[in-house]
């Protein structure tokens, strides 16, 4: 009997308490990847198809290379893929309107097609383990892998009343994932949100800028020394990442960039 991992509710779906995505909890990864795969063999979560024994816990080749990934030229503020950018245009216009309180943002994919629907189901579906791969996939790309190196990276805090509705932080979920594996990082969970702001997804630019320009708080001193790295899933029109790194600024932080896992 073939039972699907990437459902919830199989193996694939255990999380530790301290709310990790990926593996079960207490059972080393060898064990993971060679017994239970054999006991439960797993299917890529983008194809469907069984995993092809390569290095993903969750993905085939084949899904991976499906993930669209943003290259140059893109905004050098937002990371907005950007076609045609002129000689010596550094900003997008969404930018030169948002005006960002962090110096750069870098997203490694589209949110558009498999990368889309992987977040959604991350996010959505009880599937905080699909951040470990997605978290591999992305550090694939050198210029994300540079932008967050020998950073402290901050997620974007979900407030507490919809964390518990939804079990975990998928912001702090990946900012996990991506701490483990970027080179020199680090987590803090520097940032509250105050407000329990309604939802994005309908709102146009001007009204998310509003809707979360107050929503957080630093819950300490940043260090000042450092670079920190407001981290979420996707990053939209930038207006919840630019409060993130208001906020951390207003606390004392001096450089504040922004990632997310897709630009969409
Ligand atoms: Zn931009």
């Amino acid at each position: 009997m073939r039972v699907r991992s990437a459902t919830s509710g199989t193996f694939g779906g255990f999380r530790d308490e301290s709310g990790r995505a990926g593996e079960p909890a207490g059972l080393p990864e060898a064990l993971d990847r060679g017994l239970l795969d054999l006991l439960l063999p797993r299917d890529c979560a983008v194809t469907g198809e069984p995993l092809d024994g390569g290095p993903w816990r969750h993905l085939s080749e084949v899904g991976a290379n499906r993930l669209t990934r943003i290259h140059d030229p893109r905004c050098l503020r937002c990371g907005h893929p950007y076609e045609g950018l002129l000689a010596g245009e550094t900003e997008c216009p969404h930018c030169r309107d948002l005006r960002p309180a962090f110096g750069r943002a870098v997203c490694a994919f589209r949110a558009v097609g498999a990368a889309r629907r992987l977040i959604h189901r991350m996010k959505y579906s009880d599937a905080p383990w699909l951040a470990e791969d997605l978290a591999d996939a992305a550090l694939e790309d050198e210029v994300f892998r540079r932008h967050l190196a020998g950073s402290v990276l901050v997620p974007v805090p979900l407030h507490g009343s919809r964390a518990a509705e939804r079990g975990y932080d998928q912001a702090l979920v990946v900012a996990r994932a991506l701490a483990r594996r970027a080179p020199g990082c680090s987590l803090a969970r520097l940032l509250r949100r105050t407000q329990d702001t309604p939802t994005q997804t309908r709102l146009g630019r001007a009204e998310r800028r509003r809707n979360v320009a107050a929503a957080f708080t630093a819950t300490g001193r940043p260090d000042a020394a450092v670079r920190h790295v407001v981290v979420d899933d996707v990053l939209t029109t930038g207006a919840t990442l630019s409060a993130c790194a208001r906020a951390l600024r207003r606390a004392g932080a001096r450089l504040v960039d922004a990632a997310a896992l897709a630009h969409g």
